[in-house]
């Protein structure tokens, strides 16, 4: 069995409801009939939902979102309120940082609302991840995290962290600090109804 199937099983033994996909464009079409278009979706920033046409699908539906992704610039207030929505809309869609051989998902978040969402927020939650962020186990997957994706990530939103200038992780007191808080998900909560993982072979995101 090929290590991605074998990811697949364990995530589906773990209760989640996993499936892999051969690329995003099958993910998105599968996904665009899980969700019905008249239900909210609250969203985390996702670099694979933006740049895999999987956000522009949406709003060309007319879905209502609950995202920083679209929409006019916000004031904080507006962000955090729109935020609030994210947690209480019918479905909340994301990406993982790291999914482990074990079937879990870890992620880190500096603000908090990406990881609630994953784990108190809505009842029902789909994460797309690409098969680069398969990872051996907890410890390989935040290695991952912190050497791979943070740095890179810090780049790209122009936060002031020691990782944007070196790839490795200072285990800084930065007001950009991005992995404030980790979480790892090794099943679904009880207050789920539903936990859809789509695991896409091909590479997305960092
Ligand atoms: S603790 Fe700071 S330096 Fe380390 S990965 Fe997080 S943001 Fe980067």
């Amino acid at each position: 069995m090929e290590r991605i199937d074998k990811v697949v099983e364990a995530f589906n033994r773990h209760g989640f409801l996993a499936e892999k996909f051969a690329d995003m464009n099958q993910a998105k079409t599968a996904l665009l009939k899980l969700i019905r278009p008249e239900e909210t979706v609250g969203l985390g920033a996702s670099m694979n939902v933006k740049e895999g046409g999987v956000l522009d699908a949406l709003v060309g539906r007319g879905q209502t979102l609950f995202t920083n992704m679209t929409g006019p610039d916000r004031t904080p207030q507006e962000t955090d309120a729109m935020r609030r929505d994210a947690m209480v809309a019918d479905w909340y869609l994301a990406s993982s940082n790291a999914v482990t051989e074990q079937g879990e998902l870890i992620n880190i978040d500096g603000v908090g609302n990406r990881v609630a969402g994953l784990i108190f927020g809505p009842k029902k939650v789909v994460v797309m991840v690409g098969q680069n962020k398969i990872t051996k186990n907890f410890a390989d997957g935040m290695k991952r995290i912190k050497s791979e994706a943070c740095g890179k990530n810090a780049r790209r939103l122009s936060r002031a962290t020691p990782c944007a200038l070196d790839d490795r992780c200072h285990d800084c007191d930065s007001p950009h600090r991005m992995c404030n808080t980790v979480t790892w998900v090794q099943r679904p909560n009880s207050w789920h109804t539903e936990f859809h993982v789509y695991i896409i072979e091909e590479d997305w995101g960092y």
